[in-house]
């Protein structure tokens, strides 16, 4: 579905991102790993059109996205500072994307309903955003990402905001939503319980490349090299 191919963006005179080579197929829950100012944000703007290349590509079903602007390539992305709207309710918040994708206004209601269930805030649609606890707020944020059905969903720290018992909790329901919509999943975090517990596959980043690639046994029990095995917290 997804492939990058030596791509490199060059930000404040230097690479951020430094030949990335990946591949998502349909349906795989991949996670990116690293340090904080690894690349793993940028590498998410550049595959949703946010973030020009320096040189490399990104391809989309096997077609190189040069040119082709955010909105046209499908793709969801929920950042990592995922703001609301506040002045909007829960439902306006999650329509929003329905809005922007030509969705009739009749429609619409039904797919909220349906995306808030998702998520596990059935009926929640009316309620004010400022009201909604950090954890509901990131469920409305998902659902908002989803509603659009894009054929990639990037997440950025989805879970970022949120106490450990809340991520533990939701980790396990996203991992079970995306398996039953077979949704293709790009997701970035920085905490490795999370990306193991999520992933098919586990991508680290290191300065702008990726250290490794794997699945989260495979990087668990064969870190790829020191830096990989120090960030998984082994003391060689
Ligand atoms: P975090 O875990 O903190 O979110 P990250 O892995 O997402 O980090 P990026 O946001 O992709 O990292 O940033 C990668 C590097 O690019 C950082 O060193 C950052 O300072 C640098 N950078 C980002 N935007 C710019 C910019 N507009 N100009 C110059 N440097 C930038
Ligand atoms: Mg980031």
């Amino acid at each position: 579905l997804l492939s990058l191919e030596e791509a490199t963006v060059r930000l404040g005179g230097r690479p951020v991102l430094d030949g990335v080579g990946l591949d998502v197929a349909e349906h795989e829950v991949v996670c990116v790993l690293g340090p904080s100012g690894s690349g793993k944000s940028t590498l998410l703007r550049a595959v949703a059109g946010l973030q020009p290349l320096a040189s490399g590509r990104v391809l989309l079903d096997g077609r190189d996205q040069a040119g082709v602007p955010a909105h046209r390539r499908g793709v969801g992305l929920m950042f990592q500072d995922h703001q609301l709207f506040p002045q909007r309710d829960v439902g306006g918040n999650v329509a929003f994307g329905l809005r922007m994708h030509g969705v009739a206004r009749g429609e619409r209601d039904a797919a909220v309903a349906q995306l808030l269930e998702l998520v596990g805030l059935p009926g929640a649609a009316r309620r004010a955003v400022a009201g909604l606890s950090g954890g509901e707020q990131q469920r409305v944020a998902l659902a908002r990402a989803l509603a659009p059905r894009p054929r990639l969903l990037m997440l950025d720290e989805p879970l970022g905001q949120l106490d450990r018992s809340l991520r533990e909790r939701l980790v396990v329901e996203l991992r079970e939503l995306f398996g039953r919509l077979g949704t293709t999943v790009l997701a970035v975090t920085h905490d490795q319980g999370e990306a193991f517990a999520l992933a098919d596959r586990v991508v680290v980043m290191r300065d702008g490349r990726i250290a490794q690639s794997g699945t989260p046994l495979e990087v668990w029990q064969r870190p790829a090299d020191e830096f990989v095995a120090r960030f998984l917290g082994f003391d060689n």
